[in-house]
């Protein structure tokens, strides 16, 4: 694809260890690798994750990267997507490091030394909290005084959020429906484990919180924990902030509960020899999920599918069926054997492991965050390159009238000849200073300007408000079709003339010359839909006609009802700039075409 990246670099910072992987165009993954045991300092000769990424450089020197995408595991509501890096960007994610000091530091020196060394190339962040970042309130908000939850920026953000949006996305894959019909509950236990109810493609709550401590019970953090055990712990006298955090970070979880570390796979050897203590371990840390998919369900008021993850999730089958024993009530029935020889790897990224009866389905994905993250850099950096429509002019057509030899004459006198009153944008248009009255059978509507030059038929263009005002039935035509139209008499200094046919409703319409064409990739008679933008009524024009002709100036012509509906008048503010409107345009009596500025006007579909 061309002008899209080719390679792109995926650089995954942890706080010890920064792993990476190069993806070619295809979204296949051509080398990866790790470096670990980054930054401690009782490690002799440690590197730091600057070195850590240097190294890495010399690694994939034999490749040309296209684009970097980083993981950011903190971005806060200032970064609620993937972006490209740029001062901003770095100052957000430097924002957040009291959120995240294990995190955010080691990323944004990694960013700095990728940039250092691929500094000609975009480099993206994916966040971590993203995925969140659009949870309802009730799911985001601490039960606390709001005052302080503000002052201090409390609220729950959730991590995990890149494995969790490509667990949902493989699972809505495999039951072949869309995304946004689905609720899914993810699991992502790892060292670090969260849920997530996936609603309709959005995540609507997870278990990680404020930081990733809440929730889950995980290698070494605690997940939940009633805050007063913190306030006696504190009271006690006995811990320090710092001591308390290691207590809940680092000997908490799984190496807490077991004190045999954090590793499940030896913990579920001792417990099959019977260690109480690994017993314990394992069973809270099942009770503990099953209670958030029971929550998740109720939450979402139903669920599809739970979806497991990450190296427990893919990888024990044990756990999972101690998590989802008990939940056949909500239709969700594990397969033994399914269960037991489901394995994820690659090439074979997710397995059922509930029966064909089970209403609800238990799949298990092999997390790809390195992949989710390589796609979310392709599409930043191609949106990014991605040429902004080219703006279509506006032009504003009050009533006007088109008039031929014999009625001019009939109006103005067999001797008078329209004289030019202004220039129009369309390459020898004119306004005349000649103006004929219309009279209807209700009203009359003067000084209805005369546009020049002369045309074969008489064709006079007013507003639908022009029609209620006269009491006639114009029907909306395109320019030159006035076969069967409404009549209308027309009124001059020299005489009246009676058309039983010629007065329309002009149906919108773009000129085109055949270059504006080739730019948008329309044809003429094509009709598409226009998006007007960035005024105080942003508006969408459907039925609107594409016009192509070597003698046209690129312009869309609307009239002034529809020019109203869409705020673009001499008031309009903001991006909205039509200065330059004759000033006799908001008259009541006064008929010209006029040539109102470009606005910021997209084609958006295509309709044909
Ligand atoms: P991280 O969150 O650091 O990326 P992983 O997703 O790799 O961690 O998960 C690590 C966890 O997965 C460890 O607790 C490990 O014991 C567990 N795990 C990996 N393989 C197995 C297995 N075959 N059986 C049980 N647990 C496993």
């Amino acid at each position: 694809m061309e002008g899209l990246p080719v390679n792109i670099l995926v650089i995954n910072c942890g706080s010890s260890s920064v792993k990476y992987a190069l993806f070619d165009g295809h979204g296949k993954m051509v080398k990866s690798g790790k470096r670990e045991r980054l930054g401690r300092q009782s490690e002799q000769r440690a590197q730091t994750h600057q070195q850590a990424v240097a190294s890495i450089m010399d690694d994939i020197a034999a490749f040309s990267i296209d684009a970097v995408g980083h993981r950011v595991v903190h971005g806060g509501l200032d970064c609620q997507q993937s972006m490209l890096i740029d001062e901003a960007v770095l100052a957000a994610i430097e924002k957040h490091i009291p959120d995240a000091p294990m995190h955010n530091p080691f990323s944004l020196a990694a960013i700095h030394a990728a940039k250092n060394n691929l500094p000609d190339v975009p480099h993206v962040a994916v966040f971590d909290t993203a995925f969140h970042s659009k949870m309802p309130r009730r799911a985001t908000q601490y039960a606390i005084d709001q005052d302080i939850a503000t002052r201090f920026g409390i609220r729950r953000f959730g991590f995990h959020g890149i494995s969790h949006e490509y667990a949902a996305g493989i699972a809505a894959q495999f039951l072949e429906r869309p995304i946004d019909e689905l609720r899914l509950i993810t699991l992502h236990l790892g060292n670090g484990a969260s849920a997530c109810a996936v609603e309709f493609g959005r995540s609507s709550e997870t278990s990680m919180g404020n930081t990733p401590l809440e929730g889950l019970v995980m290698g070494t953090r605690s997940g939940d924990v009633d805050a007063g055990v913190l306030l006696t712990l504190l009271r006690s006298g006995e811990f320090t902030v710092e001591e308390l955090d290691e207590l809940l970070n680092q000997q908490s979880g799984l190496a807490g509960l077991s004190g045999l570390g954090n590793d499940l796979r030896e913990i579920e050897l001792a417990a099959a020899e019977g260690n109480d203590r690994a017993r314990l371990a394992i069973n809270v840390f099942a009770h503990r999920a099953r209670k958030y998919i029971g929550a998740y369900a109720a939450a979402m008021g139903g669920v599809d599918a739970i979806v497991f993850t990450g190296g427990i999730g893919e990888n024990s089958a044990s756990m999972r069926a101690r998590i989802l024993q008990r939940l056949e009530f909500l239709g969700a029935v594990l397969d033994d054997d399914l269960n037991r020889d489901a394995m994820v790897a690659n090439d074979q990224d997710f397995a059922v492991i509930t029966t064909e009866r089970s209403r609800v389905e238990a799949i298990v994905v092999k997390t790809n965050e390195e992949l989710m993250i390589a796609k979310e850099t392709q599409k930043v950096v191609s949106e990014s390159q991605a040429i902004a429509p080219k703006p279509i002019p506006i032009a504003i057509s009050a009533r006007h009238c088109h008039l031929t030899k014999e009625t001019f004459a009939t109006l103005f006198g067999e001797d008078a000849t329209p004289t030019v009153y202004r220039e129009l944008s369309q390459p020898g248009q004119y306004a005349c200073e000649q103006r004929v009255n219309l009279i209807g059978p209700r009203n009359r509507i003067d000084n209805v300007r005369v546009l020049g030059p002369l045309r074969s038929v008489d064709q006079i263009e007013i507003s639908r408000t022009d029609e209620f005002k006269l009491g006639v039935d114009a029907p909306v035509r395109d320019s030159g079709n006035i076969r069967g139209s409404a009549p209308i008499t027309l009124e001059g200094p020299k005489g009246r003339m009676h058309l039983s046919e010629g007065l329309i409703c002009a149906r919108r319409h773009i000129h085109m010359h055949p270059d504006d064409a080739a730019t948008y990739q329309v044809n003429d008679k094509d009709e598409v839909a226009i998006a007007i933008k960035g005024g105080v009524r942003d508006l969408i024009f459907g039925d609107v006609l594409i016009r192509v002709k070597d003698s046209y100036a690129l312009e869309m012509h609307i009239d002034t009802d529809e020019a109203n509906a869409a705020e673009l008048s001499r008031a309009s503010q903001g991006d909205l700039r039509v200065p330059d409107i004759d000033d006799d345009l908001n008259d009541d009596s006064c008929v010209t075409a006029t040539d109102a500025q470009a606005v910021v006007v997209d084609v958006v579909k295509r309709l044909k």
